[in-house]
């Protein structure tokens, strides 16, 4: 390269594909491009981070370097500060532009965007950010957003003209010492079949599948905790890590839709790709919500919180075999379905006395989806802390019953129980105490009284719903997150 031409980086975040890719689309123009992959240690010791996700990452970006490599390109997969790394690159080789998507992030990523954004400044470097998903930065109210969202859907994909994709050269010397640990990273690319594999191979094979057969009951799966894990779509990692974007497979169900049959699947599955973003949404308005209740009303309640029931709930051993058989499930396969995931963070919030922050972290450590504004505005809607939707405050031995009848999920999750006839396994602690001893069941006692916990719940939730300072933020809340045509109530009852 010579000393006057100018380099551009293209720098990938939770956007790892190659297809549907504004930024790459954008570099694909005959001048040299480095493509930039970061590992940042603040991220990977972060709290809601844990070794499945990166893992997933791994999968993701050594298939993508598979790919790449006819084209004689490759992600640069490195490790330590962004920062560090633009600036070493720009020292070798003035970077003109640096091309990603937006990122509605923590604040762990939004403090490291900032820091990026003023560096860039400082340094004479175009940062173009693109609009990620149907996501819009800088909005104050929801006046037209599902508008602006169709719209968005409905472009054409960001497809890059490969051989104008230009590849920059030289650039190993100077940053071999931000190389990442290649032992780590083989360690990380071993699939577990635990969890999903990482990638655009299995993000397609997913939505392939979905609608070729899985689809069909989608809409009667959905609250079932074994049948959701067949005949739910399974995209949510494929989303939130990038392998394929909403667009896409909003432009696939709009043309299975044209084929004709599996109406009501369909219109449900279509519903929860406007959420998606409807919710990623909501945290890029007010992202405070990582660590404060949405509605500024529910901030003079401090409440005294168990860690007894708060590391029960975490082992999976509440003594509540349906909530343990969740936790369970969640803790070893990354997955769990809506309502169980609801089911869990109500349980622990308003049965349990457990702490919202204490959920939102756990679970995001366990969510191999993960994803930080689809999850933190749930979590704040389940715990009732934004003062407009109705909350559901969810009794588990209920949500068994019904959902799981002949407890064949309880019995695979909790085998402590897989002696029990399925009219006991539900309520263990009905068996008398020379039946227990007997049977010799090694499983806890209830950690509270569900039925006196969820009394109790009810009424300090409808008392705080009617304080003047709630009430005071209700308008606020809604003029900033709710579109007047949206409906709420569905969003929240999965
Ligand atoms: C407390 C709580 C935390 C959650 N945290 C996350 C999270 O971190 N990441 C995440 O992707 N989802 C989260 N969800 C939403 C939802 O549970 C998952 O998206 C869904 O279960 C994923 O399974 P699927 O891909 O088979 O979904 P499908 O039912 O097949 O839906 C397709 C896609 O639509 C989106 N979607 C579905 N349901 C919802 C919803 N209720 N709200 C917003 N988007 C939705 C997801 O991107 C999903 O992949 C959370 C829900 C709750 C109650």
């Amino acid at each position: 390269m010579s000393a006057r031409e100018e380099l551009q980086v293209v720098w990938f975040k939770r956007d790892l594909r190659l297809e549907d890719h504004a930024p790459l689309a954008a570099a694909a123009n005959g001048k040299p491009t480095l493509l930039l992959y970061v590992f940042e240690p603040e991220l990977i010791s972060d709290p809601h981070y844990s070794e499945r996700h990166w893992r997933f990452v791994t999968q993701s970006l050594l298939e993508m370097n598979g790919r790449l490599q006819t084209l004689n390109q490759r992600i640069h997969i490195l490790q330590g500060s962004v920062l560090e790394i633009l600036a070493a690159i720009h020292v070798h080789t003035p970077i003109a532009r640096l091309l990603s998507y937006q990122e509605t992030g923590l604040s762990v990523t939004y403090e490291r965007d900032k820091a990026v954004a003023a560096w860039c400044m400082q340094s004479h470097v175009n940062w173009q950010e693109y609009q990620s998903n149907g996501v819009q930065r800088g909005r104050s109210s929801r006046e037209g957003w599902a508008k602006d969202w169709h719209k968005a859907m409905s472009e054409p994909l960001a497809e890059p003209v490969w051989r104008q994709l230009l590849v920059a050269k030289n650039q190993e010397p100077h940053l071999s010492e931000y190389a990442i640990d290649s032992e780590l990273l083989s360690s990380w690319s071993v699939r577990d079949p635990a969890w999903q594999l990482g990638g655009v191979g299995a993000a397609q094979h997913a939505l392939d599948s979905f609608f070729a057969e899985r689809g069909k009951i989608y809409h009667k799966a959905l609250s079932k905790p074994q049948l959701s894990r067949k005949h739910c779509s399974r995209l949510s990692p494929y989303l939130a890590w990038g392998n394929v974007s909403i667009r896409q497979v909003y432009q696939r169900l709009q043309r299975e839709r044209r084929r004709g049959g599996w109406g009501t699947a369909l219109s449900a599955f279509n519903s929860r790709l406007h959420w998606h973003c409807h919710f990623i949404q909501k945290f890029e308005s007010e992202d405070r919500i990582e660590f404060e209740p949405m509605n500024f009303g529910y901030h003079q309640f401090q409440d005294e919180y168990s860690s007894t029931n708060e590391q029960a709930w975490a082992a999976g051993a509440t003594g509540i075999p349906y909530l343990d058989a969740c936790l369970r499930c969640l803790r070893h396969t990354g997955y769990l379905h809506f309502r169980g995931r609801a089911m869990i963070v109500s349980a622990l919030c308003h049965l349990m006395q457990g702490r919202w922050q204490f959920a939102a972290r756990q679970l995001a450590q366990w969510f191999l989806d993960f994803e930080p504004g689809i999850h933190y505005a749930q979590i704040q809607m389940q715990v009732g802390l934004t003062g407009i939707n109705t909350l559901r405050i969810y009794n588990p031995v209920k949500q068994g019953l019904d959902h799981d009848p002949e407890a064949v999920f309880i019995k695979k999750w909790v085998p402590e129980l897989s002696e029990l006839p399925p009219s006991l396994v539900h309520t263990p602690w009905a068996l008398g105490p020379i039946d227990r001893e007997c049977l010799d069941l090694n499983y806890p006692n209830p950690v509270v009284d569900i039925t006196e916990a969820h009394r109790l719940a009810r009424a300090v939730y409808w008392q705080r719903r009617q304080n003047p300072l709630v009430r005071q933020d209700i308008n606020r809340v809604l003029y900033r997150h709710v579109e007047k045509r949206i409906n709420t109530k569905a969003q929240h009852s999965n």
